[in-house]
């Protein structure tokens, strides 16, 4: 892009006519003779593009934001600053280690800043070039990534991501939001890795196990205030699976971890009775996809997903089964009963009635 005739800087480039009737007709109704150039670009039209970045540098984050929803062409200026090495430096803020969770204190000013930054200056692009854009910004910050981030457990990154992804796309419709997922899902590599872990020993892949839980909760399902919203999110990341990768899947992102390191304890509902805080995940997950939000689940598809998920890694303790009933409300617990009836399973039944009757018991004395 560099100008004619020996001038050293670098000038904005004029934009081109485009032929269209819309066009002309917008032309014939504006009264003053300025090119379409000066009409999108003002006087910036008179300033080589290092000027123009110069006078960006003094701006902040809020002023570039408003600034681009002038015009198409100063957004794409602006979108070009921003990728650019000095901008990059500027804008995009890096420290998510010791920050409160994002909507607190220091959290919530840096979503703002990302907010500004990304969701109105790419305000007139299509989903699809959108999403390519913010990616190419925001794959500059290393704690935005699946692996990117050396500490996750101590980093509110992820959690940022996730709630500037659902200030992005408030308003979407499902499609678009499907093509949120999908492209998320994709740049992240996340099917071949959650292949990898459904399909290994668990446990035995433990640190991408984490990195797993850690994506899906921070950046696809936390953040939503609506409860089709989850399950919406919830079910994009499910329904791909075979029922038996879906109960293991399940487990991954909301089944008991170590206070310690954060991995996923996989012996915990084998080895002894469990207490609520380990059942409790996976308890609201459950009646989240038996809510009659989660259209593409009929009752039968979530029964069968409790019933596998009793047997990872192994068959569970009868009580643990009980108890996770239990939390899940009345309507899953007799729906699943009724089940076990129906297939004959009676032996089986009646174990878990009593289970269910002494969790019961248990749940009323501890709660008088
Ligand atoms: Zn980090």
């Amino acid at each position: 892009m560099t100008s004619t005739t020996g001038s050293s800087y670098t000038s904005i480039p004029n934009q081109k006519y485009r032929r269209s009737s819309r066009r002309s007709r917008q032309r014939c109704n504006t009264s003053d003779t300025a090119s379409p150039s000066l009409s999108t670009l003002g006087y910036f039209q008179m300033l080589p593009l290092e000027i123009f970045q110069t006078v960006l540098n003094y701006l902040s984050v809020k002023d570039i934001s408003m600034l681009s929803m002038v015009s198409k062409t100063i957004s794409n200026h602006l979108m070009n600053y921003i990728s650019t090495p000095a901008g990059n430096r500027r804008l995009l803020l890096r420290d998510f280690h010791n920050l409160e969770p994002p909507g607190k204190g220091e959290g919530s000013y840096i979503l703002e800043h990302y907010k500004s930054l990304v969701k109105r200056c790419t305000l007139l692009l299509p989903t699809k070039e959108r999403l390519k854009y913010i990616h190419k910004v925001l794959s500059g910050v290393s704690c935005f990534k699946l692996h990117g981030c050396p500490s996750p457990l101590h980093c509110s990154g992820l959690q940022c991501y996730g709630v500037f992804l659902q200030i992005l796309t408030a308003g979407w419709d499902e499609l678009e939001c499907h093509r949120v997922f999908n492209f998320l899902w994709e740049l992240s590599n996340l099917a071949r890795k959650v292949q990898t872990v459904v399909s290994s020993k668990p446990g035995s892949a433990q640190k991408l196990e984490l990195r797993i839980r850690l994506y899906c909760r921070s950046v696809l399902l936390n953040h939503w205030i609506h409860r089709s919203d989850s399950a919406f999110w919830l079910t994009r990341i499910l329904k791909p699976w075979p029922m038996v990768n879906q109960a293991r899947l399940l487990y991954i992102i909301f089944g008991p971890v170590s206070s310690l390191d954060g991995h996923v304890v996989w012996q915990r509902m084998i080895e002894g009775p469990t207490d609520e805080a380990s059942l409790k995940g996976l308890a609201e997950a459950i009646k989240l996809l038996y809510d009659t939000e989660a259209r593409e689940w009929t009752a039968d598809d979530v029964i069968s997903l409790v019933d596998e998920l009793s047997v990872v890694p192994r068959e569970w303790l009868m009580e643990n089964s009980a108890r996770l009933l239990i939390l899940s409300g009345n309507n899953i617990c007799f729906t699943f009963m009724a089940s076990k009836a129906v297939n004959g399973r009676v032996a089986e039944l009646a174990r878990l009635m009593v289970f269910l009757a002494l969790g019961i018991v248990t749940k009323r004395t501890a709660a008088s």
